[in-house]
């Protein structure tokens, strides 16, 4: 199966509310370009360097965003053009994120990262970190970023009962979060969760944003 026909597979039970960024990380250009040529214009990569390489040799028309874990160091490089950051999981990082975009005079979109798998992971806010964060207000002094939601991943498992219960937490925490702390900002309305074996279990959780790698561009050779 060609990519074009992997990405029309994979965006057939996607609801049109709902938003693909087809994750190209460990991919050459031209598998971009192949997904490109067959309508897909939002792309997510993990690795700074990575996308630093890549994105220079693809249309200008994408929007990339990065949704690895971003150290503060390496901010300025994508400060410039990048459109949503999804993985922000401290304070510091964000204020890093604003100060860049400042610099650029750009407005960038942030997604707070909530940690929702039974899995050991050093990246992620708890519920109360995040609760704890919005509630000190040193965010509201921020003005060239947007949060316009949360990302979460699901516990590496085939234990679907499990992934749509951890989804359905995100999902809950989100209400809360949109209710306490973002009613008057219309732009908090994403939600990403899902990847390639679990999209369509976070789609009927709620999620606005899937991220799909594998499914469209095969399995990636570390
Ligand atoms: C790699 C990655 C994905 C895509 O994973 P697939 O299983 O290949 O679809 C999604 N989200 C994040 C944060 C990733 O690092």
């Amino acid at each position: 199966m060609s990519i074009k026909e992997n990405l029309q597979n994979v965006l057939r039970p996607i609801p049109s509310t709902v938003t693909l960024v087809a994750v190209s990380k460990f991919h050459p250009a031209s598998a971009v370009q192949a997904a490109y040529e067959g309508g897909q214009r939002i792309f997510g990569e993990s690795r700074v360097q990575e996308l630093e390489e890549k994105r220079p040799l693809l249309p200008v028309d994408i929007s990339w965003h990065f949704i690895g874990h971003l150290q503060r160091n390496k901010v300025k490089y994508i400060a410039p053009y990048i459109d949503m950051i999804h993985a922000v999981d401290t304070l510091p990082l964000l204020q890093e994120i604003n100060k860049e975009a400042q610099k650029h005079k750009r407005t960038i979109r942030c997604l707070l990262e909530i940690h929702i798998a039974q899995e050991e992971s050093k990246y992620g806010f708890s519920m109360d970190e995040c609760r704890n964060l919005l509630k000190s207000e040193d965010w509201e002094q921020l003005t060239c970023i947007e949060i316009c939601g949360l990302m979460g991943m699901a516990t590496f498992t085939d234990d679907t009962e499990t992934i749509a219960k951890e989804f359905s937490t995100l999902q809950a925490f989100f209400q809360e979060i949109k209710a306490t702390h973002f009613s008057d900002k219309p732009y908090f309305k994403e939600l990403s969760m899902g990847m390639s074996d679990d999209y369509l279990i976070a789609i009927e959780q709620g999620s606005t944003m899937v991220r799909v790698g594998s499914k469209i561009f095969g399995h990636r050779s570390y």
